[in-house]
């Protein structure tokens, strides 16, 4: 098993042969038609070849290619596309001439094209502007640009993006933060990165500044409220590079997507996105920023060399983000986080088992001929979390803070492999400690090697209140109402585990108003539990949510719920496709028709 760790670092998720011809450079010439929902695009890239390359080979998905010429001397290149797949998109094989190292490429993206949402003006906070963004990760980046679209392969870029008069346009770069009249903007990114964190948003944006190289883009009428949610990056950002060096990347900025956006942030270089759904007003869901920001480092800086090796983007940063939140708020907070996220890795594991994918419990994965979206779960992030914690517990914090900064020095702008990492380890630690780990078992094996399940103090006195809550629930209500935002989230999932009856829940709901929480992860652990007890008065607002909010990490889930109840399952699915999904993005999407399609 060791050994297929070793083998070369062929990524089967990309058409790419960077072996024979590797872009190094690509600038980019983009003008959006909101009106057709494409982008017309100019792609120009610069490449290295070796001495027996006759073609340069890219990754494309439904784009329309109108013509491939020389950039040297514009004469047309002979090109052809490969037969579609419906993952992997189609190769776009090049023929080159001798001595020719860049090419330029003439396109347009396709309406449906899975990278790119367009909003319609109403489905924005405003109501006034249509709204586009991009979601490249993992292998989308092909349906918006031409490009070798492999983890493993980086490259600088710059780019001029003509959009609407009236809309601020943002990349994964250097950006603006001022509008222009002509609607054109320009970018530039120096350091070389990989094509899933190239980034594009346009609409009526505003920006306002926590700090000097920290800031917040967002719709006018969001604004004030994700500068107030926010106001602690800056500390994060200090604390983060305390921890593990200087911030490499210049500015960092975050940009709050409309609520359709299908993930809880992503890391574009420079410019976070994250989703409206952790604005709560009290800060209780900003981990998810410090988590972004930690992917400066882990993912940004130091690049998983292809999707198998995921858990080195996730389980890292999820690592880093509790280091953060522990350096800001307190080892308390982190070990809440930490007892949540050890509940999500429980339940992963169970519904994989339950699914007959126990292989997909290892840390590193063998995701060939599949999409690379099947393995964007827990296991990447909490066993990965969990695997490194027990390595902290070993050799105390301090000395891990300093040996992932050390690793994150000598991978800087480069690809890591999960066998680089366990060579590094080795070398760190002394034959004792490695033996004591067992790296091997945590990496190559499915479930949890043994370990020592983490603890929560803030969340005993919660455990207590789950069995007495429904006795006096007037007593209880005090008590709820000075609990943090973890505490109640940690006993809405324990009360769920001791079935509560559809009259239990109606109580509940009268005294605490669940139903009309704000924070969108109580409301989906009340939603979930709701529905499982059968307590239908929820499914009003469940519906206002569920056609609203496209976060996959809460709509998927509930959806799943849905589909398997006889009871529901027609109206969800009519509901699904007559209202819903027009609101979500093509992964959440099409995550969702997949419950449906199951029996
Ligand atoms: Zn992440």
């Amino acid at each position: 098993m060791a050994s297929s760790l070793f083998v070369g670092l062929h990524d089967p998720h990309s058409y790419a042969k960077p072996e024979e011809a590797r872009v190094t450079h690509l600038d980019l010439n983009l003008r959006l038609d909101f009106e057709k929902k494409v982008i017309q695009g100019r792609a120009t890239l610069l490449f290295e070849t070796s001495s027996r390359a006759d073609y340069l080979t890219l990754d494309t998905r439904q784009l329309f290619i109108h013509s491939v010429r020389s950039g040297d001397d514009a004469l047309p290149l002979p090109f052809s596309l490969s037969s579609p797949d419906d993952v992997l998109g189609q190769a776009l094989q090049i023929r080159l001439r001798p001595g020719i190292q860049k090419v330029v490429i003439e396109y347009e993206t396709a309406p449906d094209a899975p990278a790119l949402q367009w909003l319609s003006a109403e489905q924005t906070a405003g109501g006034r502007e249509p709204f586009l963004y991009t979601q490249s990760q993992a292998i989308l980046c092909r349906s918006w640009i031409p490009l070798q679209d492999s983890p493993g392969i980086r490259f600088t870029y710059t780019a001029r993006v003509a959009t609407k008069p009236g809309h601020l346009a943002l990349m994964s770069a250097q950006n603006p933060q001022k509008l222009k009249s002509d609607g054109v903007y320009e970018f530039r990114m120096d350091h070389p990165v990989p094509a899933y964190l190239m980034a594009l948003a346009s609409g009526r944006l505003d920006f306002g500044v926590l700090d000097h190289n920290v800031g917040v883009y967002a719709e006018p009428e969001i604004l004030p409220r994700a500068l107030k949610d926010f106001e602690d990056t800056p500390r994060m950002l200090r604390a983060a590079e305390k921890l593990y060096g200087p911030y490499p990347w210049g500015r960092y900025d975050i940009l709050v997507m409309p609520p359709s956006f299908p993930f809880g942030g992503m890391e574009n270089p420079c410019l976070t996105f994250a989703t409206p759904t952790i604005l709560t007003g009290d800060k209780s869901l900003t981990s998810l920023v410090a988590h972004e920001l930690a992917h400066s480092w882990s993912g940004n800086l130091a690049t998983n060399a292809t999707w198998n090796d995921f858990w080195l983007n996730e389980g890292f940063t999820v690592y880093l983000e509790r280091r953060i939140m522990e350096e800001l708020y307190g080892s308390s907070y982190r070990d809440m986080l930490e007892v949540l996220g050890y509940e999500d890795l429980i339940q992963t594991i169970e519904a994989l088992k339950e699914e007959g994918r126990e292989e997909d419990t290892r840390l590193r994965l063998h995701l060939d001929n599949r999409d690379p979206d099947e393995g964007m779960n827990d296991i990447a992030y909490e066993k990965g979390y969990l695997f490194l914690r027990s390595v902290e517990r070993l050799i105390g914090t301090q000395a891990m803070d300093k040996m992932l900064q050390e690793w994150f020095r000598r991978h800087a702008f480069k690809s890591v492999t999960t066998a680089s990492w366990m060579e590094f380890l080795k070398e760190q630690l002394s034959l004792e400690q490695w033996v004591a780990v067992q790296p091997d078992k945590w990496i190559l094996e499915p479930f949890l090697p043994l370990h020592a399940a983490p603890q929560s103090r803030a969340f005993q006195e919660v455990e207590e209140a789950v069995f007495q809550c429904l006795n006096d629930i007037d007593k209880f209500r005090p008590v709820w109402e000075k609990w943090n935002s973890h505490q109640r989230q940690h006993f809405l999932r324990k009360l769920s585990e001791q079935k509560p009856t559809p009259k239990d829940l109606a109580a509940l709901d009268a005294s605490l108003e669940l139903n009309e929480s704000t924070n969108s992860e109580e409301l989906f652990i009340w939603f979930m539990m709701a529905l499982k007890a059968g307590y239908m008065d929820i499914l009003p607002r469940l519906d206002a949510f569920l056609s609203s909010v496209g976060r996959r990490k809460f709509v998927l889930p509930l959806v799943r719920q849905l589909a398997c109840m006889p009871a529901l399952r027609d109206w969800a699915r009519k509901r699904f496709l007559e209202r819903w999904k027009l609101r979500y993005h093509y992964v959440t999407a099409s995550s969702c028709e997949s419950a449906f399609s199951k029996d």
